[in-house]
Order: C-alpha cells, then sequence, then structure tokens
C-alpha cells in the first residue's frame, strides 16, 4: 500500500507528508472514522513512507529492501497488533502473532475491510472480540527489542477499541513517552468506544469516506471497471469502499438485485409460497456473500422508499427504474411498519452472516415481511 493507492484522502495525506518534511512525527496518532474509508491503508502508507530507505516528495520509492520487506508485511520495524478471539487453551498466550499469517493475507488482498471480514477469517461467530493483557504484555516485549533499521519502529494498533482497561493500562506510559523512533498508530471506528485515557493520548486524524467521484473514477482506472458500473456501485456503497469491491466481486449488478427485489415484494406481499420458495432455494446456493449483498440492497431500497415518502425525491439514490417501482411501493412502507422492517432485514443479515442456513433464515423473513407490508394500509 502506497499513498497513490489510496483512493481520495487528499487532505489527511499532505499533513502526514508534512509531519515528515518538518520532522515532526508524532509518537501517538490516532485514525479514526467510519468503516471502509482507508484508515488501516493511511496507516500502512505512511508506515511505509516512514520506514522508506529512499523517500520521494509524496511517496515511498517502492524499490528500497524497505519497502521489498514492507510489500509482504515482514519488515521487523513493522508491527501489527490486533483483536482475536481468546483461545480458552491454557498456557496459550493470546497474543496477535497467533493469527499473523491471517491478518496478512487479509491486508494483502485489501486494507478496506470490515470488522466482519476479519471475524469471518478467525471464525468468530459469535465471540466476542478482544485485545487481551498478554497482547500488551508482547507489545513492551518488542519494544525492548532495538530497532532493525535504526529509523522507526512502528506499531499499527488496528481497532484500540477493543482494549480492556487492563491491556490499556498496561501500555500507557509508552503511549506518552515511548522510546526514539517509536510510533503508535491507532486505527479505530469509534472513538466514543475508546478509553478517555488512551483517546487522550493520541493525536486524532479524521479519515471520512472517499467521495462518490472519488471512488468511481479509482475504479475505473485502476481496477478497469466500465464507468456506468463503477458509478452504479459507488453511488450505491456511498463511498464504502469495502462495500464497492464486494459488490464488484459478487458479480450481481444492481439491476439483478432490482428484479429480485421486485419479485420478491410482490411475493412477500401476496404471501405466494410457489415463488417464495424456490427464490429462497436460489439464493442460498448463489453464496452466503451474495445473500448478504441482496439484503443490504433491500435495506438501501426501502431507505429510499421512506425518502421518498417524505417528499424528498430530489435526494433519493434510484435509477430510473427503480424510481418507477419504488413510486408505487413505497405507499406499502411508511411510520406503521418501517421500523420493523428494517429490523426484520437486518436480522436476517446478521443470521446469514453468522452462517445460519440462509434458506430458512429468508423464508422465515418473508412471512415477517408479508405480515409488515399488510400492516401498513
Ligand atoms: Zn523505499
Amino acid at each position: 500500500m502506497f499513498f497513490r493507492d489510496i483512493i481520495g484522502q487528499d487532505q489527511v495525506k499532505s499533513f502526514l507528508l508534512k509531519q515528515v518534511a518538518d520532522d515532526e512525527v508524532p509518537h501517538a496518532q490516532l485514525f479514526a472514522g467510519p468503516e471502509g474509508g482507508g484508515k488501516l491503508a493511511l496507516a500502512l502508507a505512511f508506515s511505509r513512507y516512514l520506514l522508506c530507505e529512499n523517500k520521494g516528495e509524496n511517496d515511498a520509492c517502492g524499490t528500497c529492501p524497505s519497502c521489498v520487506k514492507v510489500n509482504s508485511l515482514q519488515h521487523p520495524d513493522l508491527h501489527f497488533s490486533f483483536p482475536i478471539i481468546s483461545s480458552g487453551k491454557s498456557g496459550q498466550k493470546n497474543v496477535s502473532d497467533l493469527h499473523l499469517p491471517a491478518w496478512r493475507t487479509r491486508l494483502l488482498s485489501s486494507p478496506y475491510f470490515s470488522t466482519e471480514d476479519w471475524k469471518d477469517d478467525l471464525v468468530a461467530e459469535n465471540k466476542q472480540l478482544n485485545i487481551a493483557v498478554d497482547e500488551a504484555e508482547n507489545i513492551l516485549r518488542k519494544l525492548t527489542l532495538a530497532a532493525y533499521g535504526g529509523s522507526y519502529r512502528i506499531i499499527i494498533i488496528w481497532l484500540p477499541e477493543y482494549m480492556n482497561v487492563q491491556t490499556a493500562n498496561k501500555l500507557l506510559k509508552q503511549i506518552e513517552e515511548p522510546g526514539p523512533g517509536t510510533v503508535f498508530m491507532m486505527v479505530c471506528h469509534d472513538t466514543e468506544q475508546l478509553l478517555a485515557t488512551i483517546l487522550s493520548r493520541l493525536q486524532l486524524r479524521k479519515v471520512s469516506l472517499p467521495s462518490e467521484e472519488e471512488l468511481s473514477a479509482f475504479l475505473i482506472e485502476k481496477h478497469g471497471v466500465n464507468e456506468e458500473r463503477a458509478k452504479e456501485v459507488a453511488h450505491f456503497v456511498d463511498g464504502n469502499v469495502n462495500e464497492a469491491y464486494r459488490l464488484l466481486s459478487s458479480n450481481t449488478s444492481n439491476n439483478e438485485h432490482f428484479e429480485q427485489l421486485m419479485q420478491w415484494m410482490r411475493a412477500c406481499y401476496s404471501n405466494d409460497a410457489r415463488t417464495l420458495v424456490p427464490m429462497a432455494e436460489k439464493l442460498h446456493k448463489s453464496g452466503r456473500e451474495s445473500v448478504k449483498t441482496f439484503l443490504e440492497y433491500v435495506l438501501h431500497f426501502f431507505r429510499q422508499c421512506i425518502v421518498a415518502n417524505y417528499g424528498r425525491e430530489e435526494m433519493t439514490r434510484l435509477t430510473e427504474e427503480e424510481a418507477k417501482f419504488a413510486s408505487k411501493f413505497a405507499p406499502f412502507i411508511n411510520h406503521l411498519n418501517v421500523i420493523e422492517l428494517t429490523e426484520v432485514i437486518e436480522a436476517a443479515h446478521h443470521d446469514v452472516s453468522r452462517n445460519c442456513y440462509a434458506r430458512l433464515v429468508l423464508l422465515h423473513t418473508s412471512f415477517q415481511v408479508h405480515k409488515l407490508l399488510r400492516r401498513a394500509q
């Protein structure tokens, strides 16, 4: 990951480059913002830049020995810490290093991944992620080792909000006064979930989602996506890069989702089992990710119907065809059922994510949607 690979974020990039030019790199920095915006990508590109032995004005060189090691995330002065699931095995320390191979694979495939993606990698299901006190001890141990290259020693902590008080307390002193050249970069989704003792010791960099235009231009230029599809995807995901990648790899266009949605809503409304059963079967066979993107599409569509109901048509993010159906369908979604409808679809998404049997989840959801659609009148 280089600065040039990051979508948008020009302001943050310039800010970070200036820190290096002015020789004022803070020893503890926090990249915070919504999922899918590029916080981890920025921390990684910045780490590469700091460690690069032949850095240019705007980016790392990519060819020096240090850059080569960063390519495979195996630089000895670049450490990663991230939440895991406690193993529960006696004698085994709960440290991130146990999952380093999976972490490298995930991060190398894309630094825009979500907490859910990582939980999938760990097969976490309903178990809680955490950064245990063992991990804090492991970080402190790493800090006692001499820096390999002699310039910077970097610790990227992804999702520090998963630290408990004990873990945080162990690290406070180091975060406040690390040794020379040691740099902490924390990457968090939600500063409100972060312990105040940690937050107060970090310089905050807010990282927002890239704009629709930045995202679609990037998809066209770097991924060879055709213009129409790139615009459609960027529009739909509202700047979330991870969602954009997922949508592109799901191979199902919004158009197919739209056809499915029309069919599903009509069948739900009339409780038409002859359509609902094969439809659930077909979606189930398309795979879990595909069911998830379909349900996300349904949620998006419901939200747009509500916006339309409140007379804000100009704000709706729908294509012409979708808007035509929405104008007929929107009256079936109103204050009498919208909250529950949303909850029902979110619950289905959650269950499918947790590996529940998608066919049954969809059938059960169809019946609930039927009742709720009837309630709107
Ligand atoms: Zn380099």
